[in-house]
């Protein structure tokens, strides 16, 4: 396809080196413009990113955003932070440093060169929520003291800034509410329900339901959520969000497991644990905004998305 060479943008995506990132650079770079990856590998892997190693629009510093970070973009994609229960509990309170103060910096990034920022942030915002499916008019219901609060206050603070930010000093900005996103790239061990079951049920092993399995998730692939970020990050200014991006489609765990167990042919049977604390009952987004606002809505149903994420995995020999 032939580029136009005065789109070109400069653009810094924060946890590049991540799940979402990688993917999300991917198709920045597909796209034409150059991409700077500032990831300290925490939760990031290289193999995310090896196969840009070379590539010419293609800039990867090892970088912590809750440091100051002083570089020239034309945009900014901020998704550092760790974003499974496992990974943000392994130390809570660099996880809530992560997301305040890497929102502070990434702001104050923004605010010198005036241009427009995006936020990862979560449907944990909600917490355990007592409206359902979740409108983003909808304040949540999250402990602020439980083992989850690092990250789910986290976001909630980061989110505050972002509208401070945009009110106090003009910045653009574009707030994403990722629900559950799964794929190829997900880290192995970071302990997410789909890579949990799909690793367990080509092992042979037994799949792990927390609880009696009837907690239910809504999950969106992830090709589908990189078109919402480029959408959303493409909005006119006053489409500020937040805006909800996933899957409305509801499954129990129990449910999941079965998809999982199908797909892979495996002779796994399943196996109970407690749950963990504040585990929440159910999720699903209400995406009537993101259908307004942005056109889009999620067109990978769970079966063809697990068919590619079994793949990965298979591939990965874990
Ligand atoms: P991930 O753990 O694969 O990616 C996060 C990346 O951020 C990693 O590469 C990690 O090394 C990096 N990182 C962590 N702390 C950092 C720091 N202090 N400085 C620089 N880099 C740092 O997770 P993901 O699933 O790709 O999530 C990306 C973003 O999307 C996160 O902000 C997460 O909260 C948000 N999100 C993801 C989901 C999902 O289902 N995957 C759902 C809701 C929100
Ligand atoms: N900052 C940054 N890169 C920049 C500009 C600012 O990392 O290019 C950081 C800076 O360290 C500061 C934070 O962003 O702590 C917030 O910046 P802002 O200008 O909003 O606040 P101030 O510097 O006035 O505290
Ligand atoms: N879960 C499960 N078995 C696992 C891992 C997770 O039953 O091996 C459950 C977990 O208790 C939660 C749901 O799956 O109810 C989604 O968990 P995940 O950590 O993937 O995401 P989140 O809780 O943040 O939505």
């Amino acid at each position: 396809m032939p580029r136009v060479y005065d789109s070109r943008k400069r653009i810094l995506v924060t946890g590049g080196a991540g799940f979402l990132g990688s993917h999300l650079i991917d198709r920045l770079l597909g796209q034409g413009h150059e991409v700077l990856c500032a990831d300290n590998l925490f939760t990031g892997t290289k193999r995310n990113i090896e196969h840009l190693h070379s590539h010419p629009r293609f800039e990867f510093i090892r970088h912590d955003v809750t440091f100051p970070l002083y570089v020239e973009v034309d945009e900014i994609y901020n998704l550092a932070c760790p974003a499974s229960p496992i990974h943000y509990q392994h130390d809570p309170v660099q996880t809530t440093k992560t997301s305040v103060h890497g929102a502070i910096n990434m702001l104050g990034l923004a605010k010198r060169l005036k241009c427009r920022i995006l936020q990862a942030s979560t449907s944990e915002v909600y917490g355990d929520p007592s409206v359902h499916p979740q409108p983003e008019s909808y304040w949540g219901n999250v402990n602020p003291i439980g083992t989850r609060s690092c990250y789910d206050e986290g976001k909630r603070c980061a989110e505050t800034l972002f509208f401070d930010y945009h009110r106090q000093h003009g910045l653009e900005i574009k707030v994403a509410r990722i629900f559950n996103t799964y794929g190829p790239r997900m880290h192995p061990s970071d302990g997410r329900v789909v890579s949990n079951f799909v690793i367990q049920a080509l092992k042979g092993e037994p799949i792990t339901l927390y609880g009696d399995g009837s907690q239910t998730r809504s999950f969106c692939y992830v090709d589908d959520l990189i078109e919402g970020f480029i959408r959303l990050m493409a909005t006119p200014a006053e489409i500020t969000g937040p805006i909800n991006l996933g899957n409305p489609v509801e499954f129990t765990m129990r449910e999941l497991a079965e998809l999982v167990i199908a797909e892979t042919k495996s002779k796994s049977t399943m196996t109970t644990r407690p749950l963990p604390q504040d585990d929440p009952k159910q999720r699903k987004p209400d995406i009537a905004l993101a259908k307004k606002h942005l056109g889009w809505e999620p067109k990978i149903g769970l079966r063809d998305g697990l068919k590619s994420t079994v793949a990965y995995f298979r591939d990965l020999d874990v």
